[in-house]
């Protein structure tokens, strides 16, 4: 944590949400006078020299952190992931090859509802009917060899789950969205055919959307696909077909360095099972709150939780907890709107104080109203 606390407080926030401090400061010192170049970042051409560098660096960066070599092209695009749940079967359907969906939440709904305008595809498992609180099992006879594509989202950041492990889906390319786990674990990336996230989570402001796609993929596009929705498009163009969204570029490029300082994904993924065990604990300990996601599936991320969620009293509590956990200076502790409850998203740039804070507020909390 920053030396200075600038009056700041714990921020659960599921996105936009917390930047490293140290990045913050730095965007600050830089804001004015750019490295010397007597102007701001955002006040530059992104065709400048200046930022030539800041996008390559990016590139690398992105390309190290994740042990990626040059069959991979890295973007850095506009329209956030939801763009993404249309580009990706826009380039990528072959035709006479459905697309094979794992659906495992609002996120996977958001993806089939682009499917469904105009794209073959079929649900090959889902979570559905346990109400999205496990993950659906898959087997050697759960995915169509044939498919053009098999589409998958990494962490379900309404309703807490995460994949630890990744089906192997052969010849046929994983695509995963990564919004909310990006850069928070070690994986084999070289296993993902196409990964995309918003950055608002892990990388940056939002603004951003991070895809990372082994370039042959790119070539299975029409040229007739208007400009600008085609991968091949960024890949020719380095992200810089039109303006790029430059500033948030620049952040994701000094939180990406953050990354490396901390010792990369191994350090980083250390550090977040440490802190999701501190509140998961807390949780297990207790007879007031619960969490409903299935043990092995939890996520590391969003963490979701209720207070006796079969009293009628649950949501007169949660409310209370909300308003007292303000008042103590942990924000953002609300569930997504369509699922209620309250969830506690710890990001890789959350401090682990935050999260011994928040064990701390709920033994409080338990204690007082049992
Ligand atoms: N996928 C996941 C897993 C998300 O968590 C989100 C945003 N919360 C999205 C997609 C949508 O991202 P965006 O707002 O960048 O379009």
């Amino acid at each position: 944590m920053s030396k200075q606390n600038y009056g700041r407080v714990f921020n659960f926030s599921s996105g936009p949400a917390n930047l490293p401090e140290s990045v913050l400061e730095q965007v600050r010192d830089e804001m004015m006078n750019y490295r010397g170049s007597g102007v701001s970042i955002m006040e530059i051409s992104h065709r400048a020299k200046a930022f030539d560098e800041v996008m390559a660096n990016a590139v690398a960066l992105t390309k190290k952190i994740l042990g990626l070599g040059d069959d991979y092209s890295v973007l850095f695009l506009h329209g956030g992931a939801s763009l993404q749940f249309a580009m990706a079967p826009m380039n990528l359907c072959e035709p006479g090859k459905p697309v094979d969906v794992i659906h495992t939440g609002t996120w996977t709904t958001t993806a089939i509802k682009e499917l469904k305008k105009d794209f073959e595809h079929r649900i090959a498992a889902s979570g559905e009917k346990d109400g999205f609180r496990r993950l659906p099992q898959i087997d050697a006879q759960t995915l169509n060899p044939n498919a053009s594509y098999v589409h998958l989202c990494s962490n379900n950041t309404i309703e807490g789950s995460q994949w630890k492990h990744f089906p192997d889906t052969g010849r046929v390319p994983l695509v995963c969205d990564m919004s909310s786990d990006i850069m928070s674990r070690k994986l084999d990336f070289s296993k993902f055919g196409l990964i995309f996230a918003g950055a608002q989570k892990n990388l940056g402001p939002s603004g951003v959307c991070l895809v990372v796609i082994r370039k042959d993929l790119a070539e299975r596009a029409s040229d007739k696909l208007p400009t600008m929705l085609q991968y091949r498009t960024h890949i020719a163009g380095d992200s810089r077909y039109n303006t790029p969204p430059a500033f948030g570029i620049y952040v994701c490029g000094l939180v990406l360095e953050w990354i490396v300082k901390q010792g990369g994904l191994e350090a980083v993924e250390k550090k977040n099972r440490e802190k999701a065990q501190v509140v998961y604990d807390a949780i297990d300990a207790s007879q007031l709150f619960k969490c409903p996601v299935e043990k092995s599936h939890r996520s590391d991320a969003n963490i979701v939780f209720r207070i006796k969620p079969d009293s009628p009293e649950s949501e007169k509590l949660e409310e209370a907890f909300l308003k007292e956990a303000k008042a103590s200076g942990l924000v953002e502790l609300k569930g997504h709107r369509s699922v209620g409850g309250l969830r506690a998203s710890i990001y890789n740039a959350h401090p682990l104080e935050g999260c011994q804070a928040l064990a701390q507020f709920m033994r409080e909390f338990e204690r007082k109203n049992s």
